[in-house]
């Protein structure tokens, strides 16, 4: 009997395989033999047989070249700021490939001149939020306070209240990104309680402008009061609205959230948020406002530093112009429809235990603290959460009194059949 080894496919015979070879032309030649290498290695120390090599290799291919893999969001956090906040709607996927290549983002085609770049997407924010009298896209709602920072108060102060020194996440707070421009922050109020007086008391000739932060991500009551932003608007400084979460105007189920149009109607100067929040889009910083204000930020030298690439603005405009983002929709949709597929998923699945549950959806880090969106989950025994996450598509429930919950607020429609499956492969 011959050495069992000897059967093991040489390199170029596997890489020749169709299938092997098709994956090498989009994953690359390199990362394709890497893992031929890998298999053939398991062959010969006998942990795969020689037959089995080329379905191996296949077996081990990344999904695509990125490291980054889809998940399926079943944790009822409809932002998920670890899981990519927003997911982008159809219509922004495929501005994104057409933009993928060259494109007319700074290049007018009617005339052969150089033109304003991301104009398609500044006139589509114009058009959503007609109170803005100026409108700029930066990298992210961080990058638009810089900006801020730095073109409205290098070497001066920037008034803010003690109740709205946030920190963002991840160790990242607003306070210390303001102070590393070299502005100075003024604060006033405390904790729980800051009037138009302690503002007015702290104005001088050294303030730059007066900064009023949303606390996005948490909620302090009881004994409490905040200054109006109307009220702050008569002090003759300024005002810097960050709301946030990127609503352009109030949305009905979400009425303690701050929106665009209503800071602006109440006397901001100017508004920054984020794209990849509640507006549901590409990860962007919007800046809105007095015109001459967000000219100065615009031509500020910074400015180059924070701005977006193509890609960004084509998502950005694609979300603004085209149909409800995913984001809006997993807002929106009326419980009883999620319950309806809770009910459907869970008589699939009842051979494993699942059963349909009431469930509580959040919106999450990206805004609206405290506020319980009523959900549908589907109910498996814990076991299946930490395979369902580690599966292929991977799927993101969250763990509640000993169950796996896949809530179904943050889940599309679509992915229900993927939804299925991932169950039915976990066993
Ligand atoms: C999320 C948030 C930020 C940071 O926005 P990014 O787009 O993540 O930079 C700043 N301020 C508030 C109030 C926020 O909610």
């Amino acid at each position: 009997m011959g050495d069992p080894r000897r059967a093991i496919p040489r390199t170029d015979a596997v890489l020749a395989e169709p299938r092997v070879a098709k994956a090498a032309g989009t994953l690359g030649r390199d990362l394709v033999k890497a893992v031929v290498t890998d298999v053939q290695r398991a062959a010969r120390n006998g942990e795969i047989a020689p037959g089995d090599v080329v379905d191996a290799v296949l077996a081990r291919l990344p999904a695509g070249a990125a490291s980054l893999r889809p998940v399926v969001n079943a944790t009822g956090v409809v932002v998920h700021t670890n899981l990519g906040r927003a997911p982008l709607s159809a219509a922004a996927l495929d501005a994104l490939v057409a933009a993928g290549g060259a494109t007319d983002v700074e290049f007018d085609l009617a005339t052969g001149e150089r033109a304003r770049r991301g104009r398609g997407a500044l006139a589509a924010l114009a058009a959503a939020v007609p109170d803005a009298g100026g409108v700029h896209v930066v990298n992210n709602n961080a990058a638009a306070l810089l900006l801020c920072a730095l073109a409205l108060a290098p070497g001066r102060e920037i008034v803010v209240s003690r109740g709205e020194l946030v920190e963002i996440g991840d160790g990242f707070r607003i306070p210390d990104l303001l102070a590393a421009t070299g502005a100075r922050l003024r604060e006033v109020g405390t904790t729980n309680r800051t009037s138009v007086r302690d503002y007015a008391d702290a104005l001088g000739a050294d303030t730059g402008f007066v900064l009023k932060v949303h606390p996005s991500n948490y909620r302090v009551t009881g004994f409490t009061s905040e200054a109006a932003l109307g009220e702050l608007a008569g002090l003759g400084v300024p005002v810097v609205a960050d709301i946030g979460s990127g609503l352009l105007a109030p949305h009905p189920l979400l009425p303690a959230e701050p929106d665009a149009t209503t800071a602006l109607r109440a006397g901001a100067t100017v508004v920054t948020a984020s794209g990849d929040k509640l507006l549901g889009g590409p990860q962007a910083g919007l800046l809105l406002g007095d015109a001459d204000l967000v000219e100065r930020l615009r031509r500020h030298p910074a400015a180059r530093a924070l701005r977006v690439d193509k890609l960004t603005l084509a998502a950005l405009e694609a979300t603004l112009r085209g149909p409800r983002p995913p984001v809006r929709a997993a807002l929106d949709t009326p419980v009883e429809s999620l319950r309806q597929r809770a009910r459907a998923l869970a008589r699939s699945l009842a051979d494993v235990g699942a059963e349909a549950v009431s469930s509580v959806a959040a919106v999450g880090g990206g805004g609206a603290p405290g506020v319980e969106l009523p959900s549908a989950a589907v109910s498996l025994p814990a076991r299946y959460a930490a395979a369902l996450r580690t599966g292929e598509p991977a799927v993101v429930g969250r763990v509640e009194r000993d169950r796996c919950l896949l809530d179904l607020r943050t889940v599309r429609p679509e992915e229900d059949a993927k939804l299925l499956e991932a169950v039915r492969r976990c066993g």
